[in-house]
């Protein structure tokens, strides 16, 4: 059927890119839009579900080529969305950055391409003293062995993104979008009829039928659509320390500070005086075969309120660099978190070529977020079949990209010795047993 106000929309999946693409279509007047979700929102298990995020848009894609253009583009969108939708005013906060690395393949890795320099505005750190000024006396106290980086005082910060989560929800559901979570919303797959989809199967009650169907089921999306390899579901680790209100009142408006090696932390949580931690690294898979007459390598990712014992080890080294009097403090919330990676890091948002009512928007790779306001706009370009032409081509259906991949490979990331390595948590022997609301 041809599309238009009144078709019915499925959209899978209420986190970050969902929530969002049915806020645009909302907005863009569509009237029978469903939401579904295997949890109430906001979903334990969205990658968005967490205090802050990075926000940090600047491309390092060479001037001129395809892929800056479409990031500088998203970026102009995304953070016009940031400062001027009242959805998103007051959660961006622009404190600036702090990137640095430590081993010599990070550094070289930080200054190649187009990235940082002066002329963007960047400026280098080269000592302890460098990096300790970035913040308030009494912030970074420790030696920041062998870091060298790059500081900037605008056009990057960090976002609330549990905040912008529940309002890109509550705004969707003023314009009548509905959303359904729980068994009823968790989707096992689609509906296939005459050579393509027609809504979706769930765990209880009947199924949902659509004329257009909008997969948006972040690392889960695998499990529901074969994707051809072109998800690697990966998932990356984060902890909390409690802060008193005094740390916390001295620890406000500071850059987000990112070693590529080590990690980074943003200022702590203004509701809880809590300080999120990730440690960095290549991310951990989840391996297992997939059953059935085709069987596969496959990432199979599960929710978990706990991180395995290296990660903490990890945070704790990287508070140990860089503010060694929280180094030992027990943690207070822990999970893994999960995302999925393309085999570029590009997204994939497109129409699928065998199947013309289902869209597909996966793929954030680990730079998903950031682009929150604006995303479900390309989403809903691509629904309506009007995606600006470099983005279509570059978000494109790419199984070709996907052949014979390598599991294994980086992506572009790195962590410290000994864990600079896609990690496998069927491997991982230790768990941390941090006591926590849910
Ligand atoms: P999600 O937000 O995970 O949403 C997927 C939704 O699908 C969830 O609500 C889930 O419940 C639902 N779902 C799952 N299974 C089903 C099913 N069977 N049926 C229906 N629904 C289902 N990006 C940045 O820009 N800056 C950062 O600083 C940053 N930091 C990150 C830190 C960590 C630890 C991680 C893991 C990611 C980070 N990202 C960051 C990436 C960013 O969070 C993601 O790219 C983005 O949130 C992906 O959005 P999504 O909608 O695809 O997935």
């Amino acid at each position: 059927a041809v599309l238009n106000k009144e078709s019915s929309i499925l959209v899978i999946g209420a986190g970050t890119w969902g929530s969002s693409t049915a806020l645009h279509l909302a907005r863009r007047g569509y009237r029978n839009i469903t939401v579904l979700d295997p949890y109430p929102s906001p979903s334990p298990i969205a990658a968005g579900n967490d205090i802050n995020k990075i926000l940090e848009l600047s491309s390092s894609a060479p001037r001129g080529s395809h892929e800056r253009y479409v990031g500088d583009k998203l970026a102009d969108d995304a953070i016009r969305g940031w400062k001027e939708d009242p959805v998103y005013q007051g959660l961006y906060h622009e404190t600036g950055a702090v990137t640095a690395a430590t081993s010599e393949r990070g550094r070289h890795a930080l200054n190649e391409g187009d990235g940082y320099s002066e002329a963007d505005g960047w400026r280098p750190l080269k000592t302890k003293q460098d990096f300790q000024k970035t913040m308030p006396d009494g912030v970074l106290t420790g030696d920041f062995p062998g870091w060298q980086g790059w500081t900037k005082n605008d056009g990057c910060g960090w976002v609330e993104a549990r905040h912008a989560l529940l309002r890109t929800i509550a705004e969707a559901e003023r314009h009548g979008v509905s959303f359904v979570g729980g068994e009823r919303g968790q989707v096992l797959s689609l509906i296939y009829e005459h050579g393509d989809v027609r809504g979706a199967v769930v765990v209880e009650g009947p199924a949902f039928r659509a004329d257009r169907t909008i997969l948006c089921a972040g690392a889960n999306a695998a499990r529901i659509f074969d994707m051809q390899g072109q998800l690697r579901p990966t998932a990356w680790t984060l902890a909390h320390i409690p802060m008193t209100p005094e740390e916390t009142t001295l620890y406000r408006n500071l850059p987000v500070l990112f070693n590529i090696e080590r990690g980074f932390f943003m200022e702590p949580d203004a509701d809880k005086h809590e300080l999120k931690i990730c440690d960095e690294h290549p991310g951990y898979c989840n391996w297992e075969t997939s059953p059935g007459d085709d069987p596969r390598h496959v990432s199979v990712p599960f929710a978990y309120h706990q991180i395995p014992i290296d990660a903490e080890q990890r945070v704790r080294q990287f508070l140990r660099e860089t503010m060694p009097h929280l180094a030992d403090r027990p943690f207070s919330h822990a999970r893994i978190c999960w995302c999925a990676d393309t085999p570029n890091r590009a997204f994939l948002i497109t129409q699928h070529p065998s199947y013309p009512s289902l869209v597909l928007g996966v793929g954030g790779s680990g730079h998903g977020f950031s682009y929150m306001p604006a995303i479900g706009g390309v989403i809903a370009d691509c629904l309506e079949d009007r995606m600006d032409s470099q983005m279509k081509q570059l978000f494109r259906w790419r199984p070709e990209t996907a052949t014979d991949r390598d599991w294994t490979d980086l992506q572009s990331r790195f962590g410290p010795d000994g864990s600079n390595h896609v990690m496998d948590f069927q491997k991982v022997v230790g768990w941390t047993s941090v006591s926590q609301a849910a």
